[in-house]
């Protein structure tokens, strides 16, 4: 089969789903799938939406028309900030999207339009210090969009822990909650959608703590991986092995320790070249730079990762050597499976399997990310 391919087993994501589906629902808390790190794969999608997910999220217009020309008719969210030169595309394709900046919702109050409204959710600004609108201004901004004809003002939404780490805590989540009874008290308009954050929310979001008003959590990570993004930890009960990456072996030789000529420009560092004293077979596979995040890959069992360039992935192997024609598994980290799910070599070959094997033990127990 054509390499390099990554393998999706449709299955296992429908399952992650229903069980995070499931758990939250306990809690009041409906879960939008989050479809940008696997570039809007319909197939991947309707996997979710099939394991109960009430609608779909993304951040790039691309990916939410390539859900559209698939057939998609779930709402979908545009969870990006719109920009001004895309506020056209955006009211076509999402029937709501997350806004901070009052000119561009101005602009998707007037833009050409498909649908009778276009759904405004305020992202507002809660420590994580990326896009969001300070709590202050909040009123005063939600206030302006309830003016708007041509949009709606469907919710409020926070983000944690993606640019500066903040993790979601019961404090800042409870001031989240209470932030969003106050614009409802001060607007005189109810929220239908609070939305409390990514994956990095579930500890929170199953822990003993009350949820409040929080109603929505955007999830992409969580269900396609399996894994708290925070600790890296399995979640109870899910696979963590639903996507997996097969490179194949282009050489095999045995070979000196490099000589040492003089670099022109910056030396090499160790994400080039790591000492091999050992002296074990090497083998090349066709995958590189380009295709993934190396450093998000999993090695096999008996392979050590020695290098890699664009192109190239240089392993050491010291029990069996690979012969050319070899194939190569390598389970993927989030950043590695963004990038092999973008790479335009990189086949992307479904399954579905009927009969799945139990998910693994928990490799490490986190007791706030059992069933509740
Ligand atoms: C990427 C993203 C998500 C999903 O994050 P995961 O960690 O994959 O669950 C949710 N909300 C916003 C605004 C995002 O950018």
């Amino acid at each position: 089969m054509t390499t390099p391919r990554i393998e999706v087993d449709l299955s296992k994501i429908r399952h992650n789903t229903r069980c995070l589906v499931g758990r939250l629902k306990s809690r009041g808390i409906n879960v939008t799938a989050v479809t940008k790190a696997v570039c809007g794969h319909p197939d991947i999608a309707i996997a979710m939406l099939d394991g109960g997910a009430t609608g779909l999220a993304d951040s790039r217009i691309t990916n939410t028309r390539r859900l559209r020309d698939a057939g998609i008719k779930c709402p979908i969210t545009m969870i990006r900030p719109p920009m001004l030169s895309q506020v056209d595309q955006i009211v076509q394709n999402c029937e709501t999207s997350y806004n901070t900046e009052i000119d561009v919702i101005a602009r998707l109050a007037a833009a050409r339009r498909t649908k009778a409204v276009h759904n405004i959710i305020l992202m507002v600004e809660m420590g994580d210090m990326r896009e969001g609108i300070m709590p202050k201004d909040l009123e005063a901004i939600a206030l302006q969009v309830l003016k708007m004809p041509g949009v709606a003002l469907q919710g409020i939404g926070a983000n944690f822990a993606c640019l500066s780490g903040t993790v979601p805590d019961a404090a800042t989540m409870a001031a989240f909650s209470a932030l969003s009874h106050e614009i409802e008290v001060a607007c005189g308009h109810a929220l239908v959608t609070v939305s409390g954050g990514n994956s990095a929310n579930l500890p929170w979001a199953l822990g003993p703590r009350p949820t409040d008003r929080i109603n929505d959590l955007r999830l992409g990570e969580a269900i396609l991986l399996g894994v708290d993004p925070v600790s890296g930890d399995q979640i109870d009960g899910l696979y963590t092995d639903a996507f997996t990456l097969i490179a194949e072996v282009i050489e095999t030789k045995v070979k000196p320790e490099p000589t040492h000529p003089s670099f022109v420009g910056p030396p090499l560092t160790a994400s080039n070249i790591l000492p091999d004293h050992d002296h074990g077979a090497r083998s090349i596979l066709s995958i590189g730079k380009q295709d993934t995040d190396i450093a998000g890959l999993t090695m096999p069992a008996g392979v050590t990762l020695v290098g890699a360039t664009s192109d190239h992935l240089v392993v050491q192997t010291n029990q069996s050597q690979l012969c050319v024609g070899n194939e190569l598994e390598f389970q993927l980290n989030y950043s590695a499976l963004m990038r092999a799910m973008s790479a335009p070599d990189t086949a992307k070959v479904l399954h579905n399997e009927k009969q799945l094997p139990e998910p693994g033990p928990a490799r490490r127990s986190n007791p706030c990310l059992e069933l509740v």
